[in-house]
């Protein structure tokens, strides 16, 4: 019997984890405008090699993305070598800090805080007290499916403006990337549940030492090849349209059983047949996108930052990631702007407030003798409270299955939502084709 032919369009990791897991139970063709595979995390090249290398933005992933991580693995990676491991801190230079302790949660958490540094004994049961009753309230709205933005859960706990400057806002704008009077307090709990809160392994902070190209895209890349998934790059697709209800997909020219359409959401929805029904298209154009700028920088000098990532609870970046502590170039530090898109951030000139607040935490350095700044506009779908999954049963019927960061139903915009949802695509893809035609229509 012939097997069953799927184009994964999109190769970023949601596209590559859905090829992995459809390879070897169909034929699967992975097609990418792009020249490269990885989508929004990517190496960048560069034309004059200032640096020892540079992505389209810092990555960080927690222990807890163990399907991103597992991927990783398949593909043959070898973690010792290309990524950096160490247990969660938190590290303000003006501000607080803390380091989770080498005991079992929730201790690690408990006993992390309770000898952090820069807050009153008072405050850090502040802090403890606020969490404690974060992961109380997550717990019944995930039974109750509620949802609030962390702005109105942060007044109604009435949490005092040095804990909201010093630990939520950056927390919130690092994870979701989103502000505060619209992020998803549910989203932001279920992230705190599985990757803080459940085991001290989880809440470990992974991140590359090399370049996501060679370090991580490659092998993945060559693990597809291994399972014979045929991958296109420059291939950027125009249109689908479809061939009748289960009756396969038309590719532009080419025909398929099925589609992953592993693109960005505002791609999706150009890409959809015409008749798609509205409440899909309707769904997809009220997302709305929040900016991530990275600076690179490059010193004569060597640059030693006093933590993995260093913050300023007064700055306008939110962390400074040395190469040095990550086992890399020790004249290069990686400066990290969330919402780069907010009123206060827009027109600022970040390789100039990159370099002077570096100064703050490096007195001596001169002037850097590289700078690289990258902003992605459309870094992350904005992770607001209540915010409505894509319906797709319609899609699903007619053989197309989305993938991609947006698509998650519980994390906000990550790799490990990435890669999770690429795999449930093609979980759902491979259930329907075993099921019965007319069982299936009944959906
Ligand atoms: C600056 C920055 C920093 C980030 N930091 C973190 C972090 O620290 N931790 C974390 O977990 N996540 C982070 N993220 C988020 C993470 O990168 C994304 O969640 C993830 O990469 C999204 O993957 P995806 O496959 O869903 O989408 P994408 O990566 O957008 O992949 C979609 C792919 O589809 C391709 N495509 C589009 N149209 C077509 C077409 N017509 N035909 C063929 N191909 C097409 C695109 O070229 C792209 O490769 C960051 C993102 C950015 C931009």
């Amino acid at each position: 019997m012939n097997r069953r032919k799927v184009a994964v369009i999109g190769g970023g990791w949601a596209g590559m984890a859905a090829a992995e897991a459809l390879a070897g139970k169909t034929d699967v063709v992975l097609l990418e405008a792009g020249k490269v595979l990885g989508g929004r995390a990517r190496a960048v090249r560069q034309s004059h090699h200032d640096f020892s290398f540079i992505d389209n933005g810092q990555h960080m992933l927690l222990g807890a993305y163990h399907q991103c991580l597992g991927l990783l693995q398949r593909a043959g990676v070898d973690a010792q070598a290309v990524l950096h491991r160490e247990r969660m801190s938190w590290y303000q230079a003006d501000g607080f800090r803390f380091q989770a302790a080498r005991w079992r949660s929730p201790w690690h958490l408990l006993v992390g805080i309770i000898k952090g540094r820069g807050a009153t004994v008072r405050e850090k049961w502040q802090l403890l007290k606020h969490m404690r009753r974060l992961q109380v309230w997550h717990r019944g709205a995930v039974e109750n499916g509620q949802d609030m933005t962390v702005a109105q859960w942060l007044e109604s706990e009435q949490v005092a403006q040095k804990w909201q400057q010093q630990f939520w806002q950056p927390l919130v704008w690092g994870a979701l990337n989103t502000a505060l009077r619209e992020a998803s307090l549910l989203r932001l709990g279920n992230v705190l549940q599985d990757g803080v809160w459940s085991t001290r392994a989880n809440s470990d902070m992974v991140l590359p030492k090399t370049d996501l190209g060679q370090s991580w895209v490659e092998p993945v890349a060559g693990l597809l090849r291994r399972k014979k998934v045929v991958v296109e790059t420059a291939r950027r697709v125009s249109a689908l349209s479809h061939a009748g209800e289960g009756h396969g997909v038309w590719v532009d020219d080419d025909y398929f059983d099925a589609v992953v359409l592993a693109v960005a959401p505002y791609h999706a929805s150009q890409l959809l047949p015409r008749n798609v029904p509205g409440d899909v298209s309707a769904a997809l154009s009220s997302l709305a996108y929040h900016a991530i700028t990275t600076v690179y920088l490059r010193y004569e000098q060597n640059v030693d930052l006093p933590a993995t990532l260093t913050g300023l609870a007064h700055g306008k970046v939110q962390w400074f990631i040395g190469r040095g502590r990550l086992g890399g170039d020790n004249n290069e530090v990686t400066a990290v702007i969330s919402l780069a898109d907010a009123p206060a951030h827009r027109d600022v000139d970040w390789a100039q407030v990159a370099h002077q607040e570096l100064l703050n935490l490096c007195p001596l350095l001169s002037h850097p003798v590289a700078v690289r700044v990258i902003t992605e506009k459309r870094a992350t779908v904005s992770c607001c409270a209540n915010r409505q999954p894509i319906p797709q049963a319609w899609l699903r019927q007619h053989d197309i299955y989305l993938a991609g960061d947006y698509v998650h139903d519980r994390y906000p915009c990550t790799l490990e939502g990435a890669v999770q949802s690429g795999q449930l695509a093609a979980a759902a893809l491979l259930a329907d084709a075993g099921r019965p035609a007319m069982a299936f229509k009944r959906l």
